[in-house]
Order: C-alpha cells, then sequence, then structure tokens
C-alpha cells in the first residue's frame, strides 16, 4: 500500500459554523476510519489547516471531495508526498483550535508575525500541525478516548 500526505489551506465560508465544524468533524471521524485516513484539522477563524494522511486512492478521493464543499473556499493545496510513516496515526481526525493554542507557540511558525498559512511551505506547514499536535497531545489524546 502506498501511504501519502496531502496537505491544503482553506478559508471558512458563511455556509459553516462551529456547530458545522462539529458536524464535519462527526463524519469526517467515522468515515476516515473506514478509509484508513488519519489526520488533523487546525481552524483558526481565518482559515482550515488540515493534513490527511493514508491509502494513496483513499486520500485522493477524499481531497476530490473536500475540495468541492461549499463549507469552506480558497482551498490551496500545500503538500502532497510519499510519507513512510504516519505521523498522526492515533486520530481519524484530531481537531485544533488556534484560540486553544499558545500563541507564541503559533508566532515562532509565523516567523513573529501574524500566522499565514497561504504562505507557508509544504514542510513549514508540515511542521506547525507536527509541532501544535505534540503540544496538544494530552488533549488529543482525551479526545481520541472519546471518539475522534
Ligand atoms: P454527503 O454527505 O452525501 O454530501 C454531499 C455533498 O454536500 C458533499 O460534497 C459536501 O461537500 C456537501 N455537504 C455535506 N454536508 C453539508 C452541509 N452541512 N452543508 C453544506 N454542504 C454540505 N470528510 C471526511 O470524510 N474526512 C475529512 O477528513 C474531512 N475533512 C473536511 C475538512 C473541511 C475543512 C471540510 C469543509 C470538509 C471536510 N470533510 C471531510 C467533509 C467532506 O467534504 C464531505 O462533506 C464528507 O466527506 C461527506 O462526503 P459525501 O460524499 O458522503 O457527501
Amino acid at each position: 500500500m502506498q501511504l501519502v500526505r496531502l496537505i491544503y489551506v482553506s478559508r471558512m465560508t458563511e455556509d459553516c459554523d462551529m456547530s458545522g465544524i462539529q458536524k464535519i468533524l462527526e463524519v469526517s471521524r467515522k468515515k476516515n476510519r473506514a478509509q484508513d485516513i488519519t489526520g488533523v484539522l487546525c481552524y483558526d477563524p481565518a482559515f482550515f489547516l488540515q493534513c490527511l494522511e493514508g491509502p494513496r486512492a483513499a486520500v485522493n478521493s477524499l481531497y476530490a471531495s473536500i475540495v468541492q464543499d461549499p463549507r469552506h473556499r480558497d482551498v490551496l493545496l500545500l503538500g502532497y508526498c510519499d510519507a513512510e510513516s504516519r505521523e498522526f496515526a492515533e486520530w481519524s481526525m484530531a481537531f485544533l483550535a488556534t484560540r486553544d493554542l499558545d500563541s507564541q507557540a503559533l508566532a515562532q511558525y509565523a516567523g513573529g508575525g501574524k500566522l499565514d498559512p497561504y504562505a507557508l511551505s509544504a514542510k513549514q506547514a508540515h511542521d506547525l500541525l507536527a509541532g501544535i499536535v505534540a503540544q496538544e497531545r494530552e488533549r488529543l489524546t482525551a479526545q481520541a478516548a472519546e471518539g475522534a
């Protein structure tokens, strides 16, 4: 099986709100588990930043569907690569909201200014997600125990 990792950024539309995000997470976790997809979704009022990892055909097909979703727009693919192993193996879809994160931790990925995920390289986006997941591991593990 060819394992791949995909990272994209997008902006939430008026078709979505926090309860919409909860719905997305509910559906995503169920569908991702069935497709052997894992990952993380980071939400900020100004953007979604998501990493999907799993079998190539499943990730490609899910991304094709996500791009069409009217609950977000301006979808920009930041990175797509083969992966030797999973970075977010424990989560069918871990969820982090930037408002719950240490602002200093986020600032380090923004070069001291305001974080603009559209300006990140694939490696920077990956390192940001891996970094905040590592920091929030305890909370995310509890989230996973509740079904993430
Ligand atoms: P259905 O549920 O049958 O929906 C049909 C279409 O309607 C879909 O194309 C969907 O885009 C749209 N749609 C569904 N519900 C709503 C709604 N409440 N409001 C407006 N439009 C709607 N899905 C995953 O399985 N895994 C993920 O990791 C994942 N991550 C996502 C991240 C973001 C930021 C967004 C916006 C969506 C994400 N989704 C994810 C949802 C995905 O786009 C599909 O809606 C979902 O996979 C169900 O697809 P379906 O083909 O079964 O469509």
